[in-house]
């Protein structure tokens, strides 16, 4: 593997997508080539910093409202997608119409 090569799988390694030969290859190949070792370390420090950012941005409060709020319009949706079959199909209604 030449460092063209592995710097095109290099995301897919961060990402952990490759197959094991591959990523052995990739593991590899940054193993013998400083240039793509660091290329690699600053590409994995840069999804890290990413991802906190991320998580720090959606704080939990603001996490858990929302889950709640989820919840909630699930649990008005299942009700009235619920309800309306078994209304129709009960056999009360035939007995009681009102
Ligand atoms: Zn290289």
């Amino acid at each position: 593997m030449d460092c063209r090569e592995a710097l095109l799988k290099l995301y897919h390694y961060l990402d952990g997508e490759l197959d094991p030969s591959e990523y052995m290859d990739v593991e590899q190949h940054l193993h013998n080539c400083k240039g793509c070792f660091g290329k690699a370390e600053f590409e994995r420090i840069m999804k890290e910093v990413v991802k906190k950012r991320c998580q720090k941005e959606r704080s939990p409060e603001h996490l858990k409202d929302r889950i709640m709020e989820l919840i909630h319009q699930i649990d008005i949706n299942s009700e009235k997608s619920q309800s309306r079959p078994a209304d129709k199909d009960s056999p009360f209604n035939t007995f009681n119409p009102s």
